[in-house]
């Protein structure tokens, strides 16, 4: 079987699908791997690493001859429409904001797999990505926001006086808020941190972080590891909470997700004009809609003397890591489904069923169904 790894087109992307030790892996079980030529340089992989490891060094039209192309983001249209015919596709895919693509996708039989879609079970740990990146993006946010404050995170005592910890305020305790919050304590600030499930209050503890408990007897449901929606009444109460708590922090991180939905708005203009001037928010979630309402997607933006930062890929900033994680990830769902021989197509098997797109030119997901019906 051949695998193919395109050079990634997202402007500002570094990362790459294939790391050449996974390579070496891959080709070690029999597989034939090509790689566009500079596909890993953004994160210091030269070709010839690759060639080292096994790897055929080869133009982005030869990898359009591959039976599995391997990438970070999802194809654009133009790459899909140069896949051969019944292709497997394997790459970052948020399949339910893609209609267009999917369409494309199904036109030319490819097979899609979304490692967004990796369901967040203990046997697929090892394939999730989302979180591989994720808890990468969390470090990364607090060293991001820490650089864009005029102060320092821990408590110090000098003889020219003493200097109080800065105040980190965390929404969202999964795995990027959980990662956060570890930084901001290891830096030496003071963190605080709001859920709408109440089990993080113990992992958020746990890290030295003070939860702050929304008073509701509503029970918040979650699905596949994620929070659905909570109800305006709860928000309301979270965003009364909140208003007391902001006018202090030094540092914001919101990483609220409700899956599949745009992100909750947790911080609204009136809470960042009541900010202290000079304090940070870095709005993780400003992808998927932003959780601070005056945030702009892939800016830093000054308003009301807050210094707002939208970066939306925050994992390419730190490309070695993250595509050293990814490409364990996608070789992890490769290796489940497939051998060098062929792919077993488990159809009912629980990670296959959760990750699988497109399929026999279908749309076969319930769940990207259910959004886009
Ligand atoms: P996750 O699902 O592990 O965590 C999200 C958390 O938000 C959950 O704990 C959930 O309970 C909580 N939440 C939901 N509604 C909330 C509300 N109203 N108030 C407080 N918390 C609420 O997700 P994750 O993997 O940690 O990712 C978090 C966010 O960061 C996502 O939006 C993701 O897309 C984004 N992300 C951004 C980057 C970037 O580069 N900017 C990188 C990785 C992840």
């Amino acid at each position: 079987m051949i695998l193919g790894v395109l050079k990634e087109t997202k402007i500002n992307e570094r990362r790459v699908a294939l790391s050449p030790e996974i390579v070496k892996m891959l080709v070690k079980k029999g597989f034939q791997v090509q790689i566009e030529s500079g596909a890993g340089l953004g994160s210091n992989f030269a070709d010839e690493d690759y060639k080292l490891a096994g790897a055929g060094i080869v133009s982005k039209t030869e990898i359009f001859n591959a039976d599995v192309v391997l990438k970070v983001n999802a194809p654009t249209r133009e790459e899909a429409s140069q896949y051969k015919k019944q292709a497997v596709s394997i790459s970052l895919l948020y399949p339910y904001t893609q209609p267009e693509l999917l369409d494309m996708l199904n036109a030319r039989q490819i097979t899609s797999f979304a490692m967004d879609a990796v369901p967040r079970i203990s046997r697929a740990q090892k394939m999730d990505a989302l979180s591989s990146q994720a808890n990468l993006a969390g470090y990364k946010a607090v060293v991001i926001g820490a650089n864009a404050l005029g102060k320092i995170f821990p408590l110090m005592m000098t003889a020219a006086g003493t200097i109080t910890p800065a105040k980190v305020l965390v929404f969202g305790a999964g795995v990027a808020g959980l990662q956060a919050i570890a930084t901001a304590k290891r830096l030496g600030a003071v963190v605080e941190v709001s859920d709408v499930r109440p089990e993080t209050k113990e992992q958020v503890e746990s890290l030295g972080g003070r939860f702050l408990v929304v008073e509701t007897a509503e029970e918040v449901k979650t699905e596949g590891g994620y929070a659905k929606e909570v109800s305006q009444e709860f928000l309301a109460k979270q965003q009364q909470l909140i208003k007391d708590k902001i006018k202090d922090a030094d540092l914001v991180i919101t990483t609220a997700l409700v899956m599949g939905k745009k992100s909750p708005i947790l911080v609204t203009e009136e809470m960042v004009k009541s900010m202290k001037a000079g304090s940070v928010i870095v709005d993780m979630a400003v992808e998927s809609g932003g959780n601070c309402e005056i945030s702009e997607f892939n800016k830093t933006v000054e308003k009301y003397n807050v210094t707002i930062i939208g970066e939306s890929n925050i994992p390419s900033l730190l490309p070695v890591n993250a595509s050293q994680l990814y490409a364990t990830n996608i070789s992890a769902l490769l290796l489940h489904l497939a051998n060098n021989e062929g792919f077993k197509w488990e159809m009912d098997e629980e990670i296959t069923k959760g990750a699988l797109i497109t399929h026999q030119g279908e749309l076969v997901h319930e769940f990207t169904k259910s959004i886009l019906s």
